[in-house]
């Protein structure tokens, strides 16, 4: 082929891959529109995962009558003229390419009507052409209407995700922008039904609570903080909410970080993040943070990618520290005060302290321990006393389910309790000698058998929660719990719809029934969020690990001799005694002949 310049229509479909890559970032370019018009009533409706229509209705400024055809072309912006005023950008856009871009890969129409105008305009645009233009008697605003996306890109179409990942992920852009802007009000409907509101009232923590959920807000701390700059350099002002150590998440998807109210991704100060928790979070743990980053226009350069979701410092390290001390002092704060005030400050964050504990077993990789017990059944000469093989119990309470299962072969030899080791290990007398056993590795062992045993065979004992227990969650969750909704039932699960986001928690499995089981339900959807292959066996498998793991008595409770009984009853007729599901070990064994070569009893 000659070399030939391309038709502007071919050049419009190009350059519009780069701006509107699927239907969020038509959400996002026309939210943004409307921030910088200044309205502060946004209303977005969507049907059919935005392929079909995205309306974005606004109460800013409007277009004027003589610039709406103009506001369609690539280029045209009313928001930037020199190369200089980059430095001083107030607003989010400046590119002048959203919609055009839009324009050419829809049906795209606006009416709007200037604010210091009295008549309004209403365009039709179908494909990138204008096909009609007339005047309009409208409120002051705008309203963008798109529909069929992509209906003339058909390979963009094809790489769109699922339908309920679209979904999500313009959920994500709206409620990215409700926190950056709480002033405004915002109102998501998608198919005639309103996922998300805020309300306008200027108030982050009003924002990040529905925006997160209020059962995880709870588990927030504010902080505030303001780094010097020297040499001539700026100050940086960081504000925002940070998770207390108690909350936490295996991925980065809630470092949620804003630079002068737009959001952006930036690795560096994703990771100064993180490093505020140093020490105060597991490994492969991950902290919630809504962070609002403030410092003058000339310092970030917005103008790195077309999506504006990617920004240059100036001066990297300043952000980075300012962002990283303020929280970190928070936190060191928040948790002094605690261990001042409250000594059982050993409920909340040890929980995980314990468990670090009691995983670093010897210096074994504990997830490829595999227990090399040699079992002595048939010692001879070893008359055990006998025990009931009775239901064992739980923190006082007896387990309700489990009773009349079909007893399974033994698997390990039958043991008979001596007593408890620092509230955490059983110390057990067996045919071959000596038995340590990690109480809340062998109690997860046996809950998690019976429980997968329950559910393989539909038969998971259910309890009906007492009081009215409410589970506010962030719209992203309510809508995975109505798609889960049926895997969370065969899981013992019913969520009743009760209100925006919340639910009400019918039934919860049995063995939950004296423990908080938002906590659970929580920790399960970030499992489910996560599923990215619906391999259904897996992801079941790993959800009854969490609950068995929060059933399960833990390290530090003090039980009575029939509970310990009643642990290694069950123990000896797992499948897998030997180790813990995640598996780790839970039972060292010390031989006779062990025990002597230490006395020097043996040669
Ligand atoms: P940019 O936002 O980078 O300027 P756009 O293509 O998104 O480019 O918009 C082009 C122009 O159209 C804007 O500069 C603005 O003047 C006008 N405009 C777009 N949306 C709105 C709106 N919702 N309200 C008022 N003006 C708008
Ligand atoms: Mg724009």
């Amino acid at each position: 082929m000659p070399i030939q310049i391309l038709a502007e229509d071919v050049v419009a479909r190009i350059a519009a891959g780069e701006v509107v890559e699927r239907p969020a970032s038509v959400v996002k370019e026309l939210i943004e529109n409307a921030i910088d018009a200044g309205a502060d009533n946004i209303h977005i409706d969507i049907q059919g995962s935005g392929r079909q229509q995205i309306r974005i209705s606004d109460n800013g400024d409007g277009i004027r009558r003589q610039e709406v055809s103009l506001a369609l072309t690539r280029h045209a912006t009313s928001k930037l003229r020199h190369t200089e005023d980059l430095e001083t950008l107030t607003t989010l856009g400046f590119r002048g390419e959203a919609l055009a871009s839009i324009s050419a890969v829809s049906q795209l129409s606006i009416t709007t009507r200037h604010r210091h105008e009295d008549i309004g305009t209403s365009i039709r645009v179908d494909g990138g052409q204008i096909v009609d233009e007339k005047s309009a008697g409208v409120p002051a605003g705008t309203v963008i209407n798109v529909e069929n996306l992509f209906f003339n890109t058909p390979a963009r179409l094809k790489f769109l995700k699922s339908d309920n990942t679209e979904k999500r992920q313009i959920m994500t852009v709206v409620t990215r922008y409700t926190m950056a802007y709480p002033e405004i009000r915002f109102v998501l409907l998608q198919d005639g039904r309103e996922l998300f509101r805020s309300n306008g009232r200027g108030q982050l923590a009003d924002v990040v609570a529905k925006v997160l959920g209020l059962d995880n807000f709870k588990q927030m701390i504010e902080v505030s903080g303001e780094e010097v700059g020297r040499d001539g350099y700026p100050n940086i002002q960081v504000q925002g909410f940070v998770s207390q150590p108690s909350l936490s998440r295996s991925d980065r998807t809630r470092i949620i970080l804003f630079i002068n109210g737009r959001a952006i991704q930036d690795n560096r100060l994703n990771h100064a993040v993180i490093q505020a928790y140093h020490t105060l979070l597991m490994k492969g743990r991950y902290p919630y943070a809504v962070l609002m980053i403030a410092m003058p226009t000339n310092f970030v350069d917005v103008n790195v990618h077309p999506t504006k979701a990617e920004v240059r410092f100036q001066k990297p390290d300043l952000a980075f520290v300012a962002v990283q001390r303020t929280i970190r002092k928070a936190l060191l704060e928040y948790v002094s005060v605690r261990e001042f005030h409250d000594t059982g400050y050993g409920a909340e964050f040890p929980r995980k302290q314990d468990d670090k504990t009691f995983w670093s077993t010897g210096n074994r990789d504990a997830d490829t321990y595999q227990s090399d017990l040699v079992l002595d059944y048939e010692s001879p000469g070893y008359h055990p006393r006998q025990y009931p093989d009775d239901t064992f119990i739980a923190g006082g309470t007896e387990i309700p389910y489990g009773l009349g299962m079909p007893e399974r072969p033994r698997t390990l030899p039958l043991l008979r309790v001596i007593g408890q080791v620092g509230a955490t290990y059983i110390v057990a007398e067996g045919p071959a000698g000596m038995y340590l056993i990690d109480q809340h590795a062998a109690h997860e062992r046996i809950m998690y058998e019976k429980f997968m045993e329950s559910y393989r065979t539909n038969d998971i004992v259910t309890q009906q929660t007492l009081e009215l227990q409410t589970l506010n969650v962030s719209p992203e969750d309510a809508r995975l719990i109505e798609e889960k909704q049926e895997l969370l039932q065969a899981l013992g699960f019913n969520l009743e719809a009760f209100g925006p986001n919340t639910f009400a928690v019918r039934r919860i499995p049995a063995l939950l029934a004296n423990i908080d089981s938002n906590e659970v339900i929580l920790q399960t959807l970030e499992d489910l969020a996560q599923d990215k292959t619906p391999g259904e066996e897996a992801i079941e498998e790993k959800l009854i690990q969490h609950v068995c793991k929060r059933a399960s008595v833990k390290a530090g409770q003090i039980l009575s001799l029939d509970e310990m009984q009643g642990i290694i009853r069950q123990l000896e007729r797992c499948e897998s005694p030997h180790t813990c599901p995640h598996g780790r070990p839970t039972l060292i064994h010390l031989s006779k002949d062990q025990l002597a070569r230490e006395f020097g009893r043996l040669g």
